[in-house]
């Protein structure tokens, strides 16, 4: 008894840590799809203007691993939304394992370069965050063609703030000799990100969005958007 309250205890202690986990040079090897990491980072559970989506996949899935990275990027681009929108609360979803690999049910993940990144959510046109306690449940919300909640049309996707978060990101990337390599968005949904302020700036960039997707995964992808990073090779 007194080992589990002791185990309870380490894994609560390392959720709530605040400072990124692991050391060591990072490695991203193999692919997307069939790939590992070496010497990867975990993301806090929860920090300044974003958190990770679910308890069960951070602690007993141990899902919140990228290469350093990715890591770097991640967190400066959120700095840019925060110097941007201060009050604006952001979520990563799933990313990798500690060591990479298979993932179920996702058929990328494997060496630390992908995250799932929840879309921003506006209730009445003002943004929205409840989803950001659903956990697992967040990959299972609906949304129709425009962005809209499926069981309640108040609440829609933020394509603005979706568009600047991803130009945010390509510019952090940039910077490290990596760039935004893809993104999968659910096809249906595209239409309404190019057509924001920000959305007309990411048609212009080169950043690939995938063009199409079989029906499973297209369907998967209107709660939250996928972005795998890739190195620039010199
Ligand atoms: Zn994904």
């Amino acid at each position: 008894m007194r080992k589990l309250v002791l185990i309870l205890l380490i894994s609560v202690t390392t959720a709530c840590s605040s400072t990124p986990k692991g050391n060591g040079k990072s490695k991203s090897e193999g692919s997307v799809k069939k790939g590992k990491l070496v010497n990867g980072r975990r993301f806090s559970r929860k920090k300044d203007n974003y958190k990770y989506f679910s308890f069960l996949s951070y602690i007993l899935f141990n899902r919140a691993w990228v290469h350093s990275k990715v890591l770097d990027i991640t967190l400066d681009a959120y700095k840019e939304c925060e110097v941007k929108h201060p009050k604006r609360k952001f979520l990563i979803m799933e990313c990798s394992n500690k060591k990479g690999g298979e993932m179920w049910p996702h058929r990328t993940h494997q060496n630390g370069t992908s995250i799932d990144f929840g879309s921003p959510l506006l209730k009445n046109k003002r943004p929205f965050t409840r989803d950001h306690s659903y956990g697992l449940r967040h990959y299972a919300m609906k949304f129709d063609t425009n962005g809209r909640l499926l069981r309640n049309k108040k609440i829609e996707i933020d394509f603005e703030i979706m568009a600047q978060h991803i130009l945010a990101l390509e510019v952090a990337a940039r910077k490290r000799n990596m760039f935004v390599k893809k993104v999968l968005l659910k096809i249906n949904l595209k239409d309404d990100l190019f057509k924001t302020k920000s959305g007309k700036l990411l048609k212009k960039s080169n950043i690939y969005f995938a063009k199409y997707l079989q029906p499973m995964i297209d369907n998967m992808h209107d709660d939250h958007y996928h972005i795998d990073f890739g190195f620039i090779k010199n």
